[in-house]
């Protein structure tokens, strides 16, 4: 079985042409995932002349394989922004988030898009009586907020339940035929998408120029960056104030009922929920055993610890599908959605949605779209990417210690000398004091690559379940064969004989 998202698997989506001519545009949205489409979604509408352009193709990245839950519940979060911030700030965080659910359904119905959306509750529940407490105090925040809320000592799952909370009419769909057919209305309205177009170069302007890998000029009034990790940092950080982390999911046969409801724990390890029908599928999708990029353990296949978990607990036993995908965290838990920085009024940027991207993504688009067209926004300053404690918290800190100590140990390590290696098998070599992963696929067919990756240089470990080149501090991602999975890193990685990777932070 390939590892691939059920989700992009169902529905295959437009192909949009290479950009290949320069342009000029009133907007350019860099990135097709929620944020990219639902942005330039609400932009056409209004008229205003859009652009999208991404690397690959529409909804092929992260959107495209989550668990698609769409629901203002993201965990454990109200309780920690109020003590972050204040019950002002939790409560607008949820207005936003609220709002975006209740725009989605109503852009689903208006278009009668076919994406399997369906209100449900969503749970977050413990198992263990060491986060009792932690949902007690997020139930007491939700209701001082006043959402819709209930809280629950046993659930309906054959899980040793300790203690839940759940919000009343939340949704889950399918995203990747929601992003699809979004992105069709974006043509009929007006708007140009183009794929296979990787954005590499912003100069910016009152018309910023912004360049293709091929070398063509986009000039655009407005630049918007939700290329997932912002491929332009426009001196603002993000690279440093941004935490990947992976997760894995499997969707297995359901031949049992399943409560109506979308569920997800709080404690380690992770796990996360929910059921799917549609298309002749009737699946129990399970979730979770998240790690931060680049830390995960080589040993260890999370898609059979997570069949087995659902073996046990469940009882089902055919798995159809399995994949994983990484997201971005912020480091106050809110997204980093408006104005790149305080000093450039016509580029935008969207990311940090801390793996709750369907509602966070298009809160962005509701947020970027009315900053363009008014220049102001009812959430712009909860999102603001300016807040200075998304700069100063002990977290931006810790984290930056980390990236250092990582570029360090990555530059001292020291590689394997021996070369022989079975097929299916990494080693790590060094030759001529440069360390090199050597992966041998099934055929035999030997790939050395260098792993100094290519956005800073820090050395990257190999992930044995995803057989890629994962990078520790930034999350950038490679396959075997050198090839960028996932940014922020632009540039492959360099085969044995080809010299140098290039290393290109595309922060100016
Ligand atoms: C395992 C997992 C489960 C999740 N489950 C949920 C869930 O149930 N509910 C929920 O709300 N959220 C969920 N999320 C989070 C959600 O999926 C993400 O937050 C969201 O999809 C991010 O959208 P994005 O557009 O920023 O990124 P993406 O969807 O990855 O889109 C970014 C796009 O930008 C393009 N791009 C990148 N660089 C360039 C460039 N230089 N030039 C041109 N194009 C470029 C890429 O090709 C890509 O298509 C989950 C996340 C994970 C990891």
């Amino acid at each position: 079985m390939e590892n691939e998202a059920y989700w992009i698997l169902s529905s295959e989506g437009k192909n949009y042409e290479k950009l290949k001519k320069d342009i000029t545009t009133e907007c350019l949205i860099v990135g097709g995932g929620i944020p990219g489409i639902t942005t330039a979604y609400l932009l056409s509408k209004k008229g205003v002349k859009v652009t999208v352009v991404d690397a690959g193709k529409i909804c092929g990245g992260c959107s495209g394989r989550n668990t698609g839950k769409v629901t203002s519940q993201h965990n454990i979060i109200y309780s920690k922004i109020k003590s972050e911030y204040n019950l002002k700030k939790a409560k607008s965080y949820y207005e936003a988030n609220n709002k975006a659910l209740n725009l989605m359904e109503s852009i689903i119905k208006e278009n009668n898009i076919d994406c399997s959306f369906e209100r449900l509750p969503a749970y977050t529940f413990t198992e263990s009586d060491d986060y009792i407490k932690d949902i007690e105090d997020e139930f007491e925040v939700c209701k001082a907020i006043g959402i819709d809320c209930e809280y629950h000592k046993s659930l309906p799952l054959p899980l040793n339940i300790k203690a839940a909370i759940s919000f009343n009419k939340q949704a889950q769909f399918n995203p990747k035929k929601y992003i699809d057919a979004l992105a069709e209305i974006v043509i009929k309205q007006g708007g140009e998408i183009y794929e296979n177009t990787t954005i590499k170069d912003v100069d910016k302007r009152k018309l910023n120029k912004i360049t293709s890998e091929d070398g063509y000029v986009i000039y655009a009034y407005n630049l918007v960056i939700a290329s997932h990790h912002p491929f332009y940092d426009g001196m603002s950080f993000y690279f440093a104030r941004l935490e990947p982390e992976r997760s894995y999911i499997i969707a297995m046969n359901k031949t049992k009922d399943f409560p109506k409801g979308m569920f997800i724990n709080v404690e380690s390890p992770s796990r996360t929920l929910r059921s799917y029908e549609g298309d002749g599928e009737n699946l129990l999708l399970v979730g979770g055993e998240k790690h931060r990029v680049g830390k995960g353990d080589e040993d260890k296949n999370y898609y059979d610890i997570l069949e087995s978990y659902a073996k046990e607990k469940f009882g089902e036993d055919e798995v159809k599908y399995k994949w994983s995908a990484q997201d971005w965290l912020s480091t106050d838990h809110i997204p980093y959605i408006g104005y790149i920085n305080a000093e450039f009024d016509n580029i935008y940027v969207a990311t940090g949605f801390s793996k709750w991207g369907m509602t966070n993504g298009t809160v962005a688009a509701m947020i970027i779209s009315d900053l363009i067209t008014s220049g102001d926004d009812e959430f712009k300053e909860t999102f603001t990417p300016s807040r200075s404690k998304s700069y100063l918290s002990k977290e931006f800190i810790k984290q930056n210690v980390n990236v250092a100590v990582e570029y360090i140990s990555g530059m001292l390590r020291c590689g394997d000398k021996e070369v022989s290696i079975e097929n299916g098998e990494m080693k790590i070599v060094r030759i001529k004091g440069v360390d090199y992963g050597a992966f041998k696929d099934e055929n035999g067919k030997l790939f050395i690559v260098n792993i100094k990756c290519t956005h800073l240089g820090c050395e990257l470990r190999w992930n044995n379940c995803e057989r890629s080149w994962d990078c520790p501090c930034h999350g950038s991602r490679f396959d075997y064969m050198g090839n960028v999975l996932e940014g922020p890193a632009i540039n492959p990685l360099k085969s044995y004989g080809e010299g140098p990777n290039k290393v290109e932070p595309n922060i100016l």
